[in-house]
């Protein structure tokens, strides 16, 4: 069963402001000093109670699609008389209760005042097909888009983006919440150099400790505690599990590749790292072995097999300053002070060369067919994993698979999502 309070998986020394009072403290203040399950419900209450019937036409011109899915579809949208360019998000009515989207609405608003967490507009309205809320648009889409594959990000641009990330997440878990739905495409991008990124899709979270049961499948970022599908019993909602999917998604960031297909003892990519992380076999595996030391000692913490000895996801901080690739093309290794103005205007140029060579790498094609595809009825699956080689020592690279399952006439390997819901 997954941990409910670890001491070292939990959010430590947030910023007073960020954390939510003790339940049950009086308050005569408003919102921000009551505890944040309550705010949570009265934000929902107050947005079932206000949420009008409306006619898109009238109000928005709709410019583009931005994204889809079983779910239904995120749209860009001008507002008619503001001008305001907003990220329209639709959740179908056919497949989404009233009670998801109000969570997934609040949920959103709620989180909305930190910097990395994508915007709010406060406006939310349903039509007779969906239901709907506005978000800022990001312009530069989503992480997925511009990791090249089987190449990964310069060091420098993933370092960013992950700085930002994990204040993100770590501002989540100080809330006492849990994403659970941690991957590229819900890292939305002002610019593709990653100097302004945000987490998004809080459709999946949740109060950390709440019961979920197993619905089916996994993805690459799914933790294994979660994978063993021998396990019939409920779970709880673990800050451990967005550690796991992070550590994963650093991973990707970095190389361009899964490092497995799902963390289950017959993924041979997996029990590799298995053996490794328990130290029966020396060797570093072979994929892991572009890494720096100090990087290795970090994914070793966030990609722990036990969940109770997951460390906390800003843990992240104390190795930013460091070098992560052996071959690394960031010279400095320093996230930190990559992020601060004086010293990205010192390292621009570099940076920029950097920049040129990832917008000049394109997606590689996607290769052989293994098997169909597997789409689980409430989550798309995004991604196509393909085996470059049957040894182990080769590792998986992956291909968005577009929202509606549709492939170009290509026929995609596609990995099974695990929800718990
Ligand atoms: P979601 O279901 O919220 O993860 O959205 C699906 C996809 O739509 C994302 O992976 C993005 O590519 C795109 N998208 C969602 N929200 C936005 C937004 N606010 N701005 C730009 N693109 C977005």
């Amino acid at each position: 069963m997954a941990n409910l309070d670890p001491p070292s998986g939990q959010p430590v020394d947030c910023p007073p402001q960020l954390l939510a009072p003790p339940s049950g403290r009086m308050s005569s203040s408003p919102l921000a000093s009551r505890p944040s399950v309550d705010i949570l419900e009265e934000l929902q209450l107050i947005a079932a109670q206000n949420l009008e019937k409306l006619e898109i036409n009238k109000y928005y011109d709709i410019i583009q699609e931005l994204g889809k899915g079983t779910y239904g579809k995120v749209d860009l949208v001008v507002h008619k008389i503001r001008g305001t360019k907003m990220a329209l998000k639709f959740l179908r009515k056919k497949t989404t209760k009233l009670r998801s989207f109000l969570r997934e609405y609040s949920v959103s608003l709620y989180l909305s005042p930190c910097p990395f967490i994508i915007n709010m507009y406060g406006i939310a309205f349903e039509t007779d097909e969906y239901y709907i809320f506005a978000q800022e648009y990001a312009p530069a889409g989503d992480l997925f888009d511009i990791i090249p594959p089987q190449v990964g990000l310069p060091e420098t641009v993933a370092k960013r983006c992950v700085h930002q990330v994990t204040i993100a997440l770590d501002y989540l878990h100080c809330k006492k919440l849990v994403h659970r739905d941690i991957k590229p495409e819900n890292v939305l991008l002002f610019d593709r150099e990653c100097r302004k990124v945000k987490l998004s899709d809080f459709g999946m979270t949740r109060r950390a400790g709440s019961p979920v049961k197993r619905v089916s499948g996994t993805i690459p970022y799914t933790a294994p505690e979660l994978c063993d599908n021998s396990r019939r019993e409920g779970f709880s909602v673990d800050y451990s599990t967005d550690v796991w999917a992070f550590g994963v998604l650093l991973f990707c960031m970095l190389t361009g590749n899964f490092p497995w297909e799902k963390a289950l003892p017959s993924d041979g990519f997996y029990d590799e790292f298995v053996r490794w992380q328990r130290r029966r076999a020396g060797a570093v595996p072979s994929q892991w072995r572009r890494f720096s030391d100090e990087a290795l000692r970090m994914f070793r913490k966030l990609l722990s097999l036990e969940p109770l000895r997951r460390c906390a996801v800003k843990e992240v901080f104390a190795h930013l300053g460091h070098g992560w690739m052996l071959d690394g093309d960031s010279a400095s290794g320093s996230g930190q002070a990559e992020l601060s103005p004086a010293s990205s205007s010192s390292s621009s140029c570099e940076e920029d060369v950097l920049v040129d060579r990832m917008k000049q790498q394109t997606l590689s094609p996607v290769c052989n067919v293994a098997q169909g595809g597997v789409v689980m009825e409430t989550v798309p699956s995004h991604f196509a994993s393909v085996s470059t080689s049957s040894s182990v020592s080769s590792t998986n690279s992956y291909e968005r698979v577009s929202r509606d399952n549709s492939s170009g006439g290509r026929i995609l390997v596609t990995t099974p999502i695990e929800i718990c819901v």
